[in-house]
């Protein structure tokens, strides 16, 4: 479960400050797709930057599992981010002159340094591109390469997946295959966050939480994921469903 509450952050520019989110305050229930919906400019990217370690909030606390992640010193930071947070972006963000292989197997020596060939390949079985691992990354389809870099995260074996509009440059068909695979991986236990403006893309998840000019203006959560009984954090977050205390 992750755990945000009153997160505010600011960018410092030079025609003065932005404010990208304030007082935002949700949760984000494990194994399961959670979706940040909202327009372009609402605070969706930099929320995922934080939560995946990248920026620590200005104001605020962000629990994972309960670890206080702003009290994190540099190194464990990045160690947090090497074990637990995996991104994924409307770019792909992958070595277009490289192999599938070695891009996973990049992923592999920087997360854990272990993994050979056999791993490499189960990992791209599971996105269905288990012939793929020769080929170069930059001669792949858009939609392709989006399951390769949800392949790179099963090969890091990070607990959270963060995808940044992740179908953003994808036509239908890709954008439902990859949402599927995504579907898949909270279902192998993962935690998945969809940062997304689309709504189509938004209705496939479990529980949507919709931003406007950064904060928080509603959580839709039909099953009750959100709640949480192990904590008591009375008025700020009410239980979300009636299946509160049973999961
Ligand atoms: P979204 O992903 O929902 O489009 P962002 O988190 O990217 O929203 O941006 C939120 C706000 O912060 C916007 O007003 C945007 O212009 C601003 N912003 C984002 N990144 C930077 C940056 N690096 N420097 C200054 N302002 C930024
Ligand atoms: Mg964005």
């Amino acid at each position: 479960m992750i755990e945000v509450a009153g997160l505010s952050f600011a960018y410092r520019t030079a025609s003065g400050i932005v404010r990208a989110l304030d007082k935002v305050s949700l949760r984000i229930p494990s194994r399961a797709v959670t979706a940040i919906m909202g327009p372009s400019g609402c605070g969706k990217s930099t929320l995922l930057a934080i939560l995946a370690g990248y920026e620590r909030g200005q104001e605020g606390l962000y629990l994972y599992d309960g670890l206080d992640v702003f009290a994190l010193n540099r190194r464990e930071l990045s160690a947090f981010r090497k074990r637990e947070t995996g991104m994924i972006f409307q770019n792909y963000n992958l070595f277009d002159q490289m192999t599938v292989h070695e891009n996973l197997s990049l992923a592999v020596r920087y997360r854990h340094g272990q993994g050979n060939r056999e791993f490499l390949d189960h990992c791209l079985k599971r996105v269905h591109l288990e012939d793929y691992g020769p080929r170069l990354a930059g001669e792949l389809s858009g939609g392709e390469r989006q399951r390769v870099a949800i392949a790179r995260c099963l090969a890091g074996e990070v607990r959270t997946v963060l995808a940044d509009e992740p179908t953003g440059a994808l036509d239908p068909g890709n954008r439902e295959a990859v949402l599927a695979e995504l579907k898949q991986l909270a279902e192998s236990g993962r935690t998945v966050i969809i940062a997304t403006h689309d709504e189509k893309a938004a209705r496939r998840a479990d529980v949507i939480i919709r931003m406007e000019e950064g904060h928080v203006g509603s959580i839709e959560d039909p099953e009750g994921k959100t709640a949480h009984p192990g904590h008591d954090h009375g008025l700020a977050f009410p239980a979300a469903g009636s299946r509160a205390g049973y999961r």
